[in-house]
């Protein structure tokens, strides 16, 4: 019988070192690490996800800013505001809350982010760097995978590795990571033929389709570790790609969901911000 990974005490782990990195950075350098989070207009998701950031940086004694604009907002009105956070030595890591409202050109307003305060990814550059495998931050929900497997002592190393799906925000850069892990990745999606015998030969497997309940116990391989990064609502309860206790009675390692890979993106996203203040407060 495997067990079930607890994201919300790995948060909580991660959350105790970061909270004494940044009381270190205060007491060495009298500055405070700072977020800058920007909302146009009002997403129900987008405000959650800003409130859930302010009150987790806020526990950990990081600064945050909270921008909110007017959904009516320009686009040149817009990038002043990017510009002028990239100019605030006070502002180490900027998050834009997605999506913009259709009247702005979210690639260009993006693009503008300062890549050392981009503390999800957004921008070319930074995207760039994480593929060439230079300093960079790493986008926050792969990060979570990685950092799950790491905090449970998973070995990497000649493990063969299989991700589910292959989206820029998700499968690509999990398999990136995995591979930089000296793991033997194959990244599939749905054109992929004779999934089971793939996932089944599977020492770490990945699941990123947001399919509810898709990966059963006949997908997975004896002792395996699952993280599944599926979020569906299903009968109105947030489901994973998973079926958690199905796989249970065969793997090692399985997260849940909620309270897995979840768990985790928001501290992740603060200890960016933690990282990116080296650069400037030092
Ligand atoms: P996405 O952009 O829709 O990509 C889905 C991927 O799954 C695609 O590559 C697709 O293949 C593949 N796929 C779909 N059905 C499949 C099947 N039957 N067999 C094999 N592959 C299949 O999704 P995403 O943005 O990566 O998100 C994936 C899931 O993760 C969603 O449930 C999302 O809500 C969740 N998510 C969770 C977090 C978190 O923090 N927990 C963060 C981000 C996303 P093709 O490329 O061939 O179409």
């Amino acid at each position: 019988m495997g067990i079930k990974i607890d994201g919300k005490e790995l948060a909580n782990r991660i959350k105790l070192r970061l909270k004494n990195e940044v009381d270190i950075i205060k007491n060495n350098s009298g500055k405070c690490p700072k977020v800058a989070s920007i909302l146009v207009g009002n997403d129900g998701g987008s405000i959650f996800y800003q409130n859930s950031q302010q009150k987790v940086a806020t526990s950990l004694g990081i600064g945050f800013d909270k921008v909110n604009l007017d959904e009516t907002i320009e686009q040149k009105d817009l990038e002043n505001i990017i510009i002028n956070l990239n100019n605030d030595n006070n502002i180490h890591g900027i998050m834009l809350l997605l999506p913009l409202p259709k009247q702005i050109d979210s690639k260009k307003v993006t693009s503008l982010i300062n890549p050392d305060k981009d503390i999800d990814c957004l921008t070319d550059i930074s995207v760039g760097r994480f593929y060439k495998g230079e300093e960079s931050f790493i986008p926050c929900t792969p990060k979570s995978v990685l950092t799950i497997l790491k905090e449970l002592n998973v070995t990497l190393e000649g493990k063969n590795a299989v991700v589910i799906g292959r989206s820029d925000i998700v499968g690509k850069p999990v398999a990136n990571l995995l591979t930089k892990g000296n793991a033997t990745v194959t990244l599939c999606h749905s054109r992929t033929q004779n999934l089971k015998t793939i996932t089944s030969k599977a020492d770490i497997l990945v699941v990123a389709i947001g399919k509810p309940n898709f990966i059963t116990a006949d997908f997975v391989k004896e002792g395996s570790v699952v993280i599944d990064v599926g979020t569906s609502s299903l009968n109105g309860k947030i489901t994973g790609d998973v079926d958690t206790e199905s796989v249970l009675e065969k793997v090692s390692l399985v997260t849940p969901v909620p309270g897995g890979v979840g768990a985790l993106t928001t501290t992740l996203l603060l200890s960016n911000v933690v990282e990116a203040s080296k650069k400037y407060v030092y």
